[in-house]
């Protein structure tokens, strides 16, 4: 049976490669300091949509909420194997917290009609919260499977799933549709492929006409680049607040109820040391201190 899958990937500022300029004087994040990447567990939600579609058919649509640049992530996505990417951007989304953020990917979910299955990554890396899934999933009203790590089995109107937990895994059963959250465990995202890159290369939104004018201006017009890109399906579609049918107050800041009242810098540092003899006897004693202690078990 062929399922239909949305994928929710975000696009982040690469927290690996941190920089002096990382951070802004007011404690937020500097986003222009630092690299944008795909969010790394996202590719994982993104792998299990492809696999799930490879195996039994039906389609994987890729939606990002976010700036223009972030059509790059829906690029990435089109290279590695989705049918379908939705940009949704506009000025009302800017400054959404978790709950406004869920509320419009909920909304742009609905509008794609029927769904059987919708993934996300567990986690951002730079928000961190872990929370735009399951509430994305109350939002739609759809049971959710959080920490997934593979479908064991999916079948006409259920999915069996395995959890994975700090102390072990979770098989359980769910109804059709369900919204899983992803984690880094689950699979090996599969590298975008060479004849997906070639021809997907020029699929652009509307907002980046000027810069690929700038570096194709062999194409004209802004007209006859929408003409060339209309005709080869390679428009990325981007949806506004007023396309996904949301209530204004509940989006960006109006929408957002939590407020960032306070960052603080954290240095952590060591305050007790110990030097241990580099011998077998040595490591053991501290091993054994470690069980001790309940730190190592
Ligand atoms: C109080 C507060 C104020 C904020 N103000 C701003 C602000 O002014 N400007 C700003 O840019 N950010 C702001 N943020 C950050 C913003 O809310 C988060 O980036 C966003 O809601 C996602 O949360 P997260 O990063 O914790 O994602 P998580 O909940 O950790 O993400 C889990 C998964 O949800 C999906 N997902 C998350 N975000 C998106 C997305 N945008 N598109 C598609 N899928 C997604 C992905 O699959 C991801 O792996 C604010 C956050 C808070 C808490």
């Amino acid at each position: 049976m062929p399922y239909k899958s949305v994928v929710l990937v975000k696009q982040v500022p690469d927290t690996k490669n941190i920089t002096g300029e990382a951070m802004t004087p007011e404690g937020t994040i500097n986003r222009a300091a630092l690299p944008a990447v795909f969010n790394p567990e996202d590719l994982n939600a993104l792998e299990m949509a492809l696999e799930v579609r490879d195996r039994h058919g039906g389609e994987v649509t890729v939606i990002t909420m976010g700036p223009p640049g972030a059509a790059e992530v829906l690029r990435e996505s089109l290279f590695r194997g989705a049918d379908k990417v939705v940009l949704l951007s506009d000025r009302r989304f800017a400054g959404a917290d978790t709950l406004a953020t869920s509320y419009a990917l909920s909304c742009a979910i609905k509008k794609l009609g029927q769904v059987d299955l919708v993934f996300c990554g567990r986690q951002a890396i730079d928000g961190d919260t872990a929370q735009v899934g399951p509430q994305t999933a109350e939002k739609l009203d759809m049971p959710q499977i959080t920490y997934a790590e593979a479908i064991v089995k999916l079948e006409g109107g259920s999915i069996i799933a395995r959890r994975a937990l700090d102390h072990g895994t979770e098989i359980v059963k769910c109804s059709l549709p369900c919204l899983l959250t992803v984690v880094s465990s689950a699979n090996e995202p599969r590298p975008a492929s060479v004849r997906r890159r070639i021809e997907y290369k020029f699929a652009a939104t509307s907002l980046e006409y000027k810069s690929l004018l700038a570096r194709w201006p062999s194409f004209g017009t802004e007209e006859a680049l929408d003409a060339f890109l209309e005709q080869r399906a390679l428009k990325i579609p981007v949806w506004t607040a007023t396309d996904i049918g949301a209530e204004e107050q509940k989006l960006g800041l109006p929408g957002s109820p939590t407020q960032v009242y306070k960052v603080n810098f954290v240095v952590l540092e060591g305050s007790e040391s110990k030097v241990v003899d580099p011998t077998s006897d040595g490591i053991k004693a501290l091993i054994q201190e470690l069980m001790q202690e309940y730190i190592v078990g």
